[in-house]
């Protein structure tokens, strides 16, 4: 095997992969894309909207932010539904384009290939310089290079983790966590190390064994592709029988591919993408643009190795979304409908209103009758509201016995308050009531519940 070291094959033990520096016409619009996606990632939870981060998962006080909305924990059902969403998308796309995120979108590949990988490139020099640095023996240079990679490697994987805090903590926290002293943060302190560590040992150290083995997407490939799903796929019919370029027309005619290995050789998995869709091919295109270099200086039509289905390959079939693929669509559609409707119809303040425990209902010497509830109002939003409470029919009267005027910024206020209502409005032993919250002049969240009471 051309780029994997031989010794660690034969011991059993993994053979770590270097994979020749690749370029070509997708890998610069790779890169590019990259540095989209790297900059959205660095930036998101610095930028703020509405008074809170871009985007914020913190799973420890299960709050979440997209986009300026809140997620409380009683808003769980909507973040169940996001995640289905995003889930369902990744299907969709899988279906229909292979495994494009894998290479073309996720964090480990950009990272892996666009950061470190370069970076390893700049210091190293190519795999072949790679290769031999490794071998020979320990010197002044060899511990220049190595040692300034690996330093390099550590600032940008604590970079990561200081990113991906961010994301979990906030923004704000983890400035808090930099600033004062390490005794008051300890936990925090203690969290940015783990993590650039797990960062740094997987982009130094694991690197493909993430996408090859650890990762559950890319196990998922063999159950979500089909024969329609487009892939990173060799030509076959066009390509063999390969075999190196003949000199003389009197040899038989050979298949486009000339065995040259550069496919092979660029490939950050280190598979042949020629023995057909194999569950390591993260979709780079590496070996795409490596077998396109090949086939110009040959003067061979292009994409010998290209986007194809597997329809393509063996019958020649042009490209057609599948069956399988309009119906995860359906359900996407779906899903997002019933999200959207949810969304539109969320309140800023959540009110639930329950009947207090004891008396069911209580006769007043004028006749009127009185139900006493507890209520718990919820701010979901990072503002502080001002709020009154009433009933919606105006004939009812409210006696506040304890009672919250203002919401504080995503805390809740809690009332009890009886109910009174006068005889003659009531008619049935079980009647529905509805409590509204009210706040400049709006009314911003309403919940009901019911009154009882002897007709
Ligand atoms: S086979 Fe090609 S597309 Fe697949 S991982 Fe290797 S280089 Fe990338
Ligand atoms: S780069 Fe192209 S020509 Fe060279 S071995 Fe791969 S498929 Fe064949």
């Amino acid at each position: 095997m051309a780029k994997t070291e031989n010794n660690s094959k034969k011991s059993g033990g993994r053979a770590f992969l270097y994979p020749k520096k690749v370029k070509g016409k997708l890998f610069t619009i790779r890169k590019w894309i990259s540095y989209v996606l790297l900059l959205l990632l660095f930036v998101s939870p610095y930028v703020k909207l509405k008074g809170e981060q871009l985007v914020l998962l913190n799973f420890l006080e299960r709050k979440f932010v997209f986009f300026g909305l809140i997620f409380t924990p009683q808003d769980f059902y909507l973040f169940a539904l996001a995640m289905l969403i995003f889930i369902l998308f990744i299907v969709c796309f899988t279906v229909v384009f292979g495994r494009l995120w894998c290479g073309w979108a996720c964090p480990q590949t950009i990272f892996m290939e666009m950061v470190f990988r370069r970076i390893e490139y700049w210091i190293e020099g190519d795999a072949n310089q790679q290769r031999k640095l490794d071998k020979q023996e320990w010197n002044a240079e060899k511990i220049l290079k190595k040692g300034s990679k690996q330093l390099i490697f550590l600032l940008i994987s604590f970079g990561i983790a200081n990113t991906f805090l961010a994301y979990m903590m906030g923004a704000d926290q983890l400035y808090q966590i930099i600033i004062e002293p390490i005794s008051e943060h300890l936990v925090g302190f203690l969290s940015i190390w783990i993590f650039t560590l797990i960062f740094y040992g997987v982009f130094a150290y694991v690197r493909e064994v993430v996408c090859t083995v650890i990762c559950p997407y890319g196990r998922l490939q063999g159950v979500l592709l089909d024969n329609k799903s487009l892939i990173v796929a060799y030509d076959e019919t066009r390509g063999e029988p390969r075999g190196h370029m003949q000199k003389s027309i009197d040899q038989p005619k050979k298949g486009d591919c000339i065995d040259c290995g550069l496919c092979v050789q660029v490939c950050p998995t280190g598979i042949d993408i020629r023995k057909g869709t194999q569950l390591e091919c993260v979709n780079c295109t590496a070996c795409i643009d490596a077998c396109d270099e090949v086939m110009l200086k040959i003067n061979r039509p292009q994409k010998l190795i290209g986007f194809y289905n597997h329809d393509f390959i063996k019958n020649r079939n042009p490209f057609k979304i599948g069956a399988r693929a309009y119906g995860y669509g359906i359900v996407l559609f779906l899903v997002i409908l019933v999200f959207s409707s949810l969304i539109y119809k969320r309140e800023d303040v959540q009110t639930t209103v329950l009947r207090a425990s004891g008396t069911l209902y209580q006769k007043r010497p004028d006749g009127s009758i009185a139900n006493l509830y507890n209520a718990e109002l919820i701010n979901k939003t990072n503002k502080e509201i001002r709020f009154s409470f009433k009933s919606a029919d105006k004939l009812d009267k409210i006696e506040l016995i304890q009672a919250d005027t203002v919401l504080r910024k995503e805390g809740t206020a809690h009332l009890t308050f009886f109910l009174v209502k006068q005889r003659k409005h009531i008619t049935e032993f079980k009647t529905k009531v509805v409590f509204e919250v009210e706040a400049n002049g709006k009314i911003i969240s309403n919940s009901s519940t019911t009154f009882f009471s002897q007709p």
